[in-house]
């Protein structure tokens, strides 16, 4: 199998000007970086095509996500700790619906690594932070093969449950509403472009991370 060679560091015209005394790379820091070959791992890939026949045009399908860019806490005493806590840490796949990229649906592919204590732990945070920010997580079991159809009913089951949480109506405090999602007070806004340009609504003091609207 032909790989390929480092590429070369210097271009022609970067050895000319060196070879007339002008080096243009002094004082410039070399970058170390290198493009990684193992972006995804030999299960990930072969649960990634799985995947990819099963969810088909319906869902776009995200490897790798940051759970600090699907999860936020909102501003309060001690959010900082709560951020940390899911700083560095991923879900497998992240299922979006793709006109909108809205994530319907997490997956965690387990493999034997997930037996470990340390693993159990981080698997129950996870769990716990899905459970609490009403994403459902699927979690399946790596093996060797998998059934298309049977992971496909997984994943129609759990969509079906994450739209069955009920809509939670916002509650007042002297006049204000407190946002469902965040629990903080709304503050008052009036919308600048759209069809309900220049209406008054209340939103979020978390936005654009948190979209709860509540009418004036
Ligand atoms: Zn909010």
């Amino acid at each position: 199998m032909p790989t390929r060679t480092q590429q070369q560091p210097q271009g022609c015209l970067t050895v000319l000007l060196k070879l007339i005394g002008i080096d243009l790379g002094k004082g410039q820091q070399k970058h170390p970086y290198r493009l990684r070959d193992d972006f995804l791992s030999a299960a990930e890939l072969s649960f990634f095509r799985v995947l990819q026949q099963s969810v088909k045009e319906d869902l776009v399908i995200c490897p790798k996500v940051r759970l600090a860019d699907l999860f936020m806490v909102p501003q309060a005493e001690g959010s900082q700790a709560w951020r940390n806590k899911i700083d560095r840490k991923h879900v497998d796949f992240l299922l979006c619906e793709p006109a909108t990229m809205r994530p319907r649906l997490g997956i965690e592919l387990d493999d034997s690594s997930h037996a470990k204590q340390k693993r159990q732990e981080r698997d129950q945070l996870v769990e716990a932070v899905f459970e609490a920010a009403q994403l459902p997580l699927l979690r399946v079991p790596a093996t060797r093969t998998y059934s298309v159809l049977e992971i496909t009913e997984q994943i129609h089951l759990n969509l079906a449950q994450g739209e069955n949480s009920p809509l939670v109506e916002p509650q007042f405090h002297q006049g204000v509403p407190i946002c469902p999602k965040c629990g903080i007070k709304m503050v008052e806004r009036t919308a600048s472009k759209g069809t309900r340009r220049g209406t008054r609504f209340w939103g979020c003091q978390n936005y654009p991370q948190c979209r709860e609207t509540v009418p004036v």
